[in-house]
């Protein structure tokens, strides 16, 4: 199979590097375009970038040179495909204009993920939803549109949620994040700020984090998702740790749920068995009875770091249930969760048509208005 050109924007940066570790050699997709801000556009991307993974910077990567953040100057040579990495100030900015020259833009930036039509999608929970982005204005006008994958700390959580949602229904969650230093890009937090320390802030993540879990565990109502009837309340804290975000949860559920069925639905969730999907883990959810699991050095990479481990599951004697949750920040929680997207939009013949608007002379013409 001819494998499909893709690009990343915001490449030099760590989920940037992460896209480049996971998309060397993936079956479906190559990489054929690298852009990066004005300060690395025209230099080689080994020369702009500092790269910060445990496996070398493949060699052809290296020697690529940043192109420019303007999809006009990329002409013919601009992928159709586009993983975006960018904070989210330069995301609202260049997200769309991606979209409008037709790119499917593969976005892990908080920029767009609660607008309306912009669908907000971990596969294995909530792939219905990528069925908004025909509603979406750039779908109709270019051909292309955004879709986006939620914040480090949901995705791990969500992932272990879903199975009990379905089964006993959340009434209220309440969720203390311990998340590494890596979810901060580099340079990040300064190494004085968090030797030896834990800092009990981390900008806009506990909003983040309260209302995507409302949309991804939300319903598809037409054109728009009806958030979750659940009260969430996250504490967010960035700890001393380089990958891997940990999260200590209580649940209160709406039907009364055993220590039994609580793990069976656990493992028995597998939504993607049977499509094939590259990135897809096997077990999306891993139980580990041990008393002292999960931990981010010893588990971060189960599933090649796209399982979300849980463990510590005891009664709550505030809510119903408590337990621990862990999973890889910029595999699961970002490249890797928005690689899976593209792996399903493949599958569902989305990234077929780029480039070829769906709307009809009156749609487009009421876009442009
Ligand atoms: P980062 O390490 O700071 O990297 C930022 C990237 O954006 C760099 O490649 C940088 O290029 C580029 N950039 C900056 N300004 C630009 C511009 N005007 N035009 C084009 N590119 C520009 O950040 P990160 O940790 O990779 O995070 C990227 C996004 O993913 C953020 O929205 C973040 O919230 C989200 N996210 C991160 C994680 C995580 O665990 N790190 C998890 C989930 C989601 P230069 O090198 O040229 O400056």
């Amino acid at each position: 199979m001819e494998r499909r050109k893709v690009g990343i924007l915001g490449a030099t940066g760590m989920v940037g590097q992460r896209f480049i570790q996971l998309l060397n050699n993936h079956p479906w997709f190559e990489i054929t375009w690298l852009a990066a801000s004005d300060r690395s556009a025209g230099k080689a991307y080994a020369e702009a970038c500092k790269w910060k993974l445990d496996t070398p910077l493949p060699a052809n990567i290296g020697a690529m040179t940043v192109q420019p953040n303007v999809p006009e100057l990329a002409k013919d040579d601009l992928p159709k495909i586009i993983f975006a990495a960018l904070d989210a100030e330069h995301a609202r900015e260049l997200e769309p204009k991606f979209a409008a020259a037709g790119c499917a833009v593969i976005s892990n930036s908080s920029a767009f993920r609660m607008v309306e039509d912009v669908p907000l999608v971990v596969p294995e929970v909530n792939a219905g939803h990528l069925d908004l982005l025909e509603a979406q204005a750039w779908r109709k006008n270019s051909g292309g549109y955004i879709v986006t994958n939620p914040n480090c700390s949901a995705i791990g959580l969500v992932l272990a949620l879903k199975p009990l949602e379905e089964r006993f229904g959340i009434e209220s969650l309440f969720v203390s994040t311990m998340q590494a230093v890596s979810g901060a890009g580099y340079p990040g937090v300064a190494s004085l700020d968090i030797l030896g320390n834990v800092v009990p802030f981390i900008k806009n993540e506990e909003e983040k984090m309260q209302e995507e879990v409302g949309k991804l565990l939300g319903r598809s109502r037409g054109n728009r998702i009806e958030m979750l009837d659940a009260k969430v309340s996250a504490h967010c804290n960035r700890v001393p740790v380089e990958d891997g975000h940990t999260e200590c949860v209580s649940i209160k559920f709406r039907k009364k749920a055993t220590r039994e069925e609580i793990l069976a639905a656990w493992s028995e969730f597998a939504p993607l068995r049977g499509q094939h999907l590259p990135s897809a883990p096997e077990h999306p959810v891993e139980f580990d009875s041990s008393v002292d699991r999960p931990q981010p050095r010893l588990d971060r990479m189960r599933g090649h770091g796209m399982a979300s481990t849980v463990g510590r599951l005891r009664e709550c004697p505030l809510l119903d249930w408590k337990f621990v949750v862990l999973s890889h920040n910029t595999i699961r929680g970002a490249a890797g969760a928005a690689l899976l997207n593209a792996e399903v939009l493949a599958r569902m013949g989305k990234l077929d048509k780029l480039g070829v608007p769906t709307g009809n002379a009156a749609q487009r013409q009421a876009v442009l208005a």
